[in-house]
Formats: structure tokens, C-alpha cells, sequence
């Protein structure tokens, strides 16, 4: 019995055993490879693939468009088919659909995209008296400077005029290429319609580009064609307004086709005109003729771009400044005064030599613009940057930033109201009247309905959040540049400051 164990069964465990130890040793190889080396490769490869967005010394073109509001172009969903050309650079770069602007006005905006740092920090604004960024900031033009770069800006002046402190770090910095001391006045009255100011800015930066490709440059473009008055060179670009059909009853007002005045915004937001759904109409549809009108431009750079044998050694940032407002909580033609997303909500595309098309939701805030183009270079900083870089976003990551924003300070130093806008809810505190709004945005975009009162955790989260991010950023004081008298007085006959 037992040798017929010892010979069936023996030999049979024996079998056993060898398949068993094999099978193991077998899968302590595969998990070997699997979990052990296998996932190590993977781990480097992913390491790989996250660095490949790097291009070091790339050219940087930041278009800004003033006034550009993301929900009036196409790519964002518009009805009217405004921007054809910007879509199709959409379709090229990584699409930010969800952009928020840390302020809607001019200065403190563009203070932010050029230092990273949040308006109530750097303080540069112009309601209330103009204070220039200070010089103390590092601004994205110096860090680009340091690092060899030719810095080049051909701006529509005003609140980005030269004396605002923005041309920190540039080695040319125009600051009235259309919108100039000699132009403004003639814009006032209306007269200059066929002057061809984006035109001829356009091509100015496209000769300097031209002119700069064979060195690696910064260059800066911003144009206030989306501004008002709303001025079209010519009536080619009149095609969502018929003057015709307004001319008579609004005749003493609107006396050029080619533009719509400041004055008949001003008299219908004080009472003194009455707007009917059809003036509002003409205002809005001059509104979408000038992004036509920008979009047809703005097409024709990026085309001599291309052509111009950069675009592997580029990055391009095309983004607006802050919105417009036509009468969704009341006035018509304003910015500066409200942080509803009418104002706050600006578009944003990001095209870099690596990058592949793709189009991002999670919201997103104008001052993450400089960490990225700077992670992008492969350039490391000592100062802080209060945004963070958009590249984890771009590979995949859910950031959930919040977007913290603020209107202009006033003369006793404070802003008016500051924002949050996080887990699909927006806060609005107005630190004068101490005033709570709560919107919630997954059913109210529009922000209509105040729910202050009705979600009272949520409101007193945001509140908390919010003005620990005021407390902690406010009393940093940068020292205060001088902006001469005569400036101030220049300025205010052109009308850029009041
Ligand atoms: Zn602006």
C-alpha cells in the first residue's frame, strides 16, 4: 500500500508541487512585472509624458482683447456665428471654457494676468484715483526679460497706458497704437470710423514679429475694439445691427452707423432715454459687429503667424480683459461696477508647440495665466504667484479652484465687494453695506435669485473662505508709484480717467 502511495501518489504530488511552485513562480513574475518593474516603466513613462508639454525658450504672444465677453463668441455656444476664426484657433489649442477674471475693469485685470498676484494685493486700479502697479511687483515681462527675452507691447493705451505701470520689464511698449492721444477725441465725436485702428495696429505687431522671430520675444497685443464706442472701420462689418430701421426715432443720437456713442449708453443707464427692445438690440448687435470685426483681425494675425514660421517655438494666449454688461442686473454698457459673471466671465485659449486640442470646463481664473506660460518655459521664480499653473488641469486633474475677485478699491483704500465662486456657487459681500449674495449657479447662471437665506451653511462656508482670503492679502501695501500731474490731466481730457 505504501509503495503504491509512494509510487502513484508521490509521483503525482511531486507533479503537483511542480506545477504549483511553477504557477507561482510564474505569477510572482508576473506581479513582478506587473506591480514591480512593469509599473515603474509606467510611472516613468507618465513622468515623460507630463514633462512633454515643456518648450524651453518659446516665443510668448499674449492676445488681449478688451471687453470680450466668453459667451458672445462661437466657440462658447453663442447663437450669432461672431468669431469664425477664433473658433478655429479653438479648435487648435486647449480651450478654457470656464474662465474667470479677478476683477471687471482694465488695470487691476491686466496687473493680474502680468504679475499673478490678486487685485487686492497689488492695488493697481484707476476708480476712485489711479494708482500705477507699483514697480515693487515682478511682473511676467521682467522674469521674461531676465531670462533673455526681447519684450515687445502695442496696446490701446488708456487704462493700459505706459503710465499705469504695466510696461514694467518691456523693452517697446506702445501704449496708444489705436485708441491715441490724437485718435480718442475723434472717437468721442465719432468721426474717425474710417481710420482703420485695428487694421493698423494688427499690422504693426505683424511687422514686429517679423522683425523680432530670429530672437526670443514676448510680445503683448491688446486692443479696445470690443470697447465702446463701438466703432467699425467700415460697413463690412456691420452685419447683426441695421442702423436703417433705428435712425429715426434715435436719430440725434446715433448719427454714425459706424459707431455707437458713450453718450447714448449714459443717457439710458440715467434715465433720460428710454430703450426699447430694439435700441437694446442695435447696442448689443454693434456689441457683436466689433467682435466680428476684432475676430476677422485677430484671424488674419494668426494666419501671418503661421506663415511666419513660429508656431513650433510659440506659445499663444488669446484672453479678454472682463465682460460687458447689457442689462442683466440693470445697466447697459458698463463694467467695473458689479462681479456678476457678466463681467467676470472671459475667454481663454492657450495654444503651446505641444499642445493638444482640448477643451477644459472646470473653472479657471485669469491669474493662473502667468504660473502656466511660466511652467511651460521651464522657468522657476523666487517670488510667489498667487495662481497656479493650468498644466495638471490640462492633463486631467480636477483642481476645483476657487475664483476669488474684487471691484476697485475706494479712496479709503478698500474694495467695495470681493466674490468666491466655488462648488457651483458664487458669494458676492459688499464690504460697505455688509451685504450677503448667494447665487447657486447649477440652477440660477444668471444670478438672479439670492438663496442667502435659504442655504445659510453655504453662505456662511463661502463668507468665512472668502474673507479669510480678503484678511489675508489686503494689508500687503507695495509702494506707491507717482503718477505726474500732467499725466493725470492728459489722461482725464481724453476721458481714460475721470
Ligand atoms: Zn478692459
Amino acid at each position: 500500500m505504501y509503495n503504491y502511495l509512494k509510487n502513484k501518489i508521490f509521483p503525482s504530488f511531486l507533479f503537483i508541487l511542480i506545477i504549483i511552485s511553477l504557477l507561482l513562480v510564474g505569477n510572482s513574475l508576473t506581479e513582478f512585472f506587473t506591480k514591480g518593474d512593469y509599473a515603474k516603466l509606467e510611472e516613468e513613462k507618465y513622468i515623460i509624458l507630463n514633462e512633454d508639454y515643456k518648450c524651453i525658450d518659446c516665443n510668448v504672444i499674449i492676445i488681449g482683447i478688451d471687453t470680450l465677453r466668453a459667451d458672445h463668441l462661437g466657440y462658447n455656444g453663442y447663437y450669432r456665428n461672431t468669431s469664425p476664426n477664433i473658433d478655429e484657433f479653438s479648435n487648435e489649442g486647449v480651450v478654457f471654457k470656464n474662465t474667470f477674471s479677478q476683477a471687471p475693469s482694465t488695470l487691476p485685470s491686466f496687473a493680474t494676468i502680468f504679475t499673478s498676484l490678486y487685485p487686492i494685493m497689488h492695488k493697481a486700479q484707476i476708480e476712485n484715483g489711479p494708482v500705477a502697479l507699483s514697480n515693487e511687483s515682478k511682473t511676467i515681462a521682467e522674469i521674461l526679460k531676465e531670462n533673455g527675452y526681447y519684450n515687445i507691447a502695442y496696446t490701446g493705451g488708456g487704462q493700459v497706458a505706459k503710465e499705469f505701470g504695466l510696461g514694467q520689464g518691456f523693452n517697446i511698449y506702445e501704449g496708444n497704437v489705436c485708441y491715441n492721444y490724437i485718435t480718442a477725441p475723434l472717437i468721442k465725436k465719432g468721426v474717425i470710423a474710417d481710420l482703420k485702428c485695428l487694421e493698423d495696429s494688427i499690422e504693426i505687431v505683424m511687422h514686429n514679429i517679423n522683425l523680432n522671430k530670429d530672437r526670443k520675444f514676448f510680445l503683448f497685443f491688446h486692443n479696445y475694439v470690443t470697447h465702446y464706442p463701438h466703432v467699425l472701420s467700415t460697413n463690412k462689418y456691420s452685419i447683426f445691427t441695421d442702423y436703417n430701421n433705428i435712425r429715426e426715432e434715435y436719430s440725434n443720437i446715433i448719427t454714425d452707423p459706424l459707431v455707437v456713442k458713450n453718450k447714448l449708453v449714459e443717457d439710458i443707464n440715467n434715465g433720460k432715454i428710454k430703450m426699447n427692445n430694439e435700441l437694446k438690440d442695435y447696442i448689443i448687435g454693434r456689441y457683436d459687429d466689433t467682435i466680428y470685426y476684432m475676430d476677422d483681425w485677430i484671424g488674419y494675425l494668426l494666419e501671418e503667424i503661421k506663415k511666419s514660421d513660429i508656431m513650433d517655438n510659440t506659445i499663444i494666449i488669446f484672453l479678454g480683459d472682463h465682460g460687458e454688461e447689457f442689462t442683466e442686473h440693470g445697466m447697459i454698457g458698463l463694467h467695473s461696477h458689479t462681479l456678476y459673471d457678466e463681467l467676470l466671465h472671459v475667454p481663454l485659449i492657450i495654444k503651446y508647440p505641444k499642445s493638444k486640442p482640448k477643451v477644459i470646463d472646470q473653472q479657471v481664473r485669469l491669474i493662473d495665466v502667468m504660473p502656466t506660460i511660466l511652467d511651460i518655459l521651464n522657468i522657476s521664480i523666487k517670488e510667489e504667484l498667487q495662481g497656479e499653473t493650468l498644466i495638471p488641469i490640462i492633463q486631467g486633474k480636477d483642481k476645483k479652484l476657487p475664483v476669488f475677485s474684487s471691484l476697485e478699491y475706494t479712496s479709503e483704500g478698500q474694495p467695495l465687494k470681493i466674490s468666491i465662486r466655488k462648488d457651483s456657487f458664487k458669494l458676492i459681500y459688499d464690504l460697505k453695506y455688509k451685504r450677503t449674495e448667494l447665487f447657486d449657479l447649477s440652477k440660477d447662471k444668471n444670478e438672479l435669485n439670492n438663496v442667502a437665506s435659504k442655504h445659510k451653511a453655504k453662505a456662511n462656508e463661502l463668507k468665512k473662505e472668502l474673507l479669510e482670503w480678503y484678511e489675508n492679502n489686503k494689508n500687503y501695501n507695495m509702494e506707491k508709484e507717482k503718477i505726474h500731474d500732467a499725466t493725470l490731466l492728459e489722461l482725464k481730457s481724453l476721458g481714460y480717467i475721470n
